[in-house]
């Protein structure tokens, strides 16, 4: 019997190779737009999108508002005149169609399946989550997703976990594991909702003090022992 039959995966930087695809879609973007890429404007990018990004988390902005004024800000900086929500666009396409993944991901969610229910727990946009994750190697093995834009939260909030508890049956709080990369939206909200939780941290980043996190791994393979 299963230690957690439940996993709740965060899937940008857990499962997918978010920071690979993002970078690729930039350069799509700018070589839609007219617009020349180096790793200086991905930078410059970079810094405009994840300072929107933690407005969102924080509450202070829509994900429609950011998505489209991350390439404002960007172009602004850049002095181009473009069209901001077709950059978006381009590089949401290009997002959506990217299927790669973190070393292992597959095999470990092939065997996990067999013996465990897999489910995505996701901050992200909707079209892009279910077009990439259709298209990817993993769809056979995971049972659903939850996107915080249709569940109407996102992580680390009680009210999205409280949407994801709805849609599954027989999860408790004891069953079920989240597994993620992100201290401030995946640990931080299994431990504000009061689940187990397993830190995926191939950087070798330093623990955080003060956040209790149960397990700690390097390699998605570390799972098998734990769960
Ligand atoms: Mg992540």
């Amino acid at each position: 019997m299963a230690k957690y039959p439940f996993l709740l995966f965060d899937a940008d930087n857990t499962l997918f190779d978010f920071d690979t695809a993002n970078e690729n879609a930039l350069r799509f973007c700018c070589e839609q737009n007219d617009i020349p890429f180096s790793e200086d404007t991905f930078a410059r990018y970079e810094a405009h999108n994840s300072a929107l990004w933690h407005d969102f988390d924080r509450g202070l902005a829509t994900k429609e508002f950011i998505v489209v004024e991350r390439f404002r800000r960007f172009l602004a900086e850049l002095g181009l005149s473009r069209d901001a929500e077709k950059c978006n666009h381009d590089h949401l396409d290009s997002l959506s169609r990217s299927t790669l993944l973190v070393p292992h991901a597959a095999e470990v969610c092939q065997v996990l399946s067999r013996t465990h229910e897999i489910y995505l727990v996701t901050n992200a946009v909707a079209s892009v989550q279910n077009r990439r994750l259709g298209l990817s190697a993993l769809a056979p093995f995971v049972r659903d997703a939850f996107i915080s834009e249709t569940a109407g939260a996102a992580k680390p909030s009680a009210a999205y976990f409280d949407y994801v508890f709805e849609h599954i049956d027989g999860i408790t709080r004891e069953n079920c594991i989240v597994i993620g990369d992100s201290l401030t939206s995946d640990m931080q909200g299994a431990v504000n909702y009061s689940l187990p939780c397993c830190w995926f941290n191939p950087k070798r980043l330093p623990a955080p003090a003060g956040l209790p996190i149960d397990y700690e791994i390097r390699d998605l393979r570390e799972l098998f022992d734990i769960v």
